[in-house]
């Protein structure tokens, strides 16, 4: 490519996309409309179909570094703490997939993927204010009125995207009814629950719960999801207190109160996903990541899917032999169906995790009971969907 590719939006998706260009000679910039990178201060868990990817690049050993690798995922009953759905995750999960599963801090995270990137190429404080295209190239316009000029814009900015508002009109996002509350805590605070390394999620009436150890054991993360008829704007800086929680959680298990009574940093935000879009592309203007795809994080895949994006899209343009609009298309093809099936997947989980009614919350239990016999010999067929997608072998699959 004669010109760079534009990015705008340095999340996870954005980033991700410069390295993934960087790694095959592709020109960038990288344009961030914050004063530096910027991650909230809570967990993320990294399956092995993102850890893939980052192993490739090379960010294997730095992410083994900083975080925890869990023994394996159980559910648990809200109330009783009876665990109805086990299944392996550590080194039996990475033998099976080929690559790791990692619980980790999204800062430490984010300084993983920043310090391999550096800074060159990467523009703060530049707020996108349109983009362009015409035969020739394509331009991205910012707030202070300058024009930047690549072969192609990727729009990674974000659930709220204004690239997406511009190219395909304005759509809102849509509130699942839910919010969720975010919580870390020293693991020293909770050593006399001796908890595992494990995901351990709590199922109960209207509400679930997960918690996972990050920062290498050093903290532990939870992700509790409620109903709330209340939306508020999705914000990562949204505070939630303690008590609300708390009161929240009522009657559950002393282990999920004792978890939330120790939180020492608490955010509370609303959920919302997206309504799956005709087409993320027109000529030399692509969408990538939450912009395209938004989704609940009940199957914790958000920012996996914008990385497995970034991966592939790079790789279109890297072999697409000077022709952007071409690769874009190819990098839609490829794409489009697997993040949308996973966007469904996640809003069909809604129900399973929080369903109030109980009978049907009997009927679920015992279903997956039945089915935990079934996986003894290997991994749920949904695990297996998402965790064993291979962004190389898709791009085999549909060559150039
Ligand atoms: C409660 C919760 C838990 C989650 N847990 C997980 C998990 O365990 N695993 C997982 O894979 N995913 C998880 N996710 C999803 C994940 O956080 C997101 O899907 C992911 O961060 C999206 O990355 P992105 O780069 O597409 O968008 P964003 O992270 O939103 O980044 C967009 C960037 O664009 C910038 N921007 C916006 N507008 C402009 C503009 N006009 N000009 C310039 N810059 C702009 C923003 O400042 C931002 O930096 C979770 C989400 C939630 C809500």
């Amino acid at each position: 490519m004669n010109k760079p590719i534009l990015i705008a939006g340095a999340g996870l998706g954005g980033i991700a996309t410069a390295l993934c260009l960087r790694a095959r000679n592709v020109p960038f910039e990288l344009f961030e409309q914050a004063d530096a990178f910027h991650e909230v201060g809570a967990g993320i868990q990294l399956s092995a179909n993102v850890m893939r990817i980052l192993v490739k690049l090379g960010l294997g050993g730095p992410l083994a570094g900083i975080s925890v690798m869990p023994k394996g995922l159980e559910v648990r009953s809200w109330q009783s703490g009876e665990r109805i759905l086990w299944t392996p995750l550590g080194y039996e999960a990475e033998r099976h997939f080929g690559a790791p599963y990692y619980h980790a801090h999204r800062a430490e995270i984010l300084s993983v993927l920043t310090d391999a990137l550096g800074s060159e190429h990467v523009h703060f404080g530049c707020k996108v204010r349109s983009v362009g295209q015409d035969a020739h190239g394509a331009w991205l316009t910012l707030e202070d009125g300058s024009v930047h000029a690549g072969e192609a814009v990727i729009g990674a900015d974000g659930i709220h995207s204004g690239i997406r508002d511009q190219l395909f009109g304005k759509d809102v996002p849509r509130f699942s009814g839910n919010v969720a509350w975010r919580g870390t805590l020293p693991a020293d605070s909770v050593k006399a629950l001796k908890l595992d390394f494990l995901s351990s999620n709590w199922w109960g009436p209207g509400r679930s719960l997960v918690h996972y150890f990050i920062s290498g054991g050093k903290t532990l993360n939870w992700i509790g999801v409620s109903r709330s008829a209340v939306p508020s704007r999705e914000s990562w800086s949204a505070t939630g207190v303690v008590e609300e929680a708390l009161a929240e959680y009522a009657g559950w298990h002393p282990q999920v109160l004792a978890v939330i009574q120790a939180t020492t940093r608490l955010y509370r935000m609303a959920l919302y996903d997206r309504e799956p879009l005709a087409t993320w592309q027109s000529e030399r203007l692509v969408l990538l990541g939450d912009a395209a795809h938004a989704m609940l994080p009940y199957h914790a895949q958000g920012a996996a899917q914008s990385i497995e994006d970034a991966y592939v899209l790079a790789a279109c343009i890297a072999d697409s032999n000077d022709a952007p609009v071409a690769a874009l298309a190819r990098y839609e093809r490829i794409r489009k169906e697997r993040a949308e099936w996973v966007q469904r997947f996640s809003r069909e989980a809604e129900e399973l995790f929080n369903m109030s009614d109980p009978v049907k919350v009997a009927r679920r239990d015992a279903r997956l009971q039945e089915n935990q016999k079934k996986y003894a010999a290997g991994f749920p067929e949904g695990q297996q969907r998402l965790y064993g997608y291979d962004a190389g072998a898709a791009l085999a699959g549909m060559p150039a």
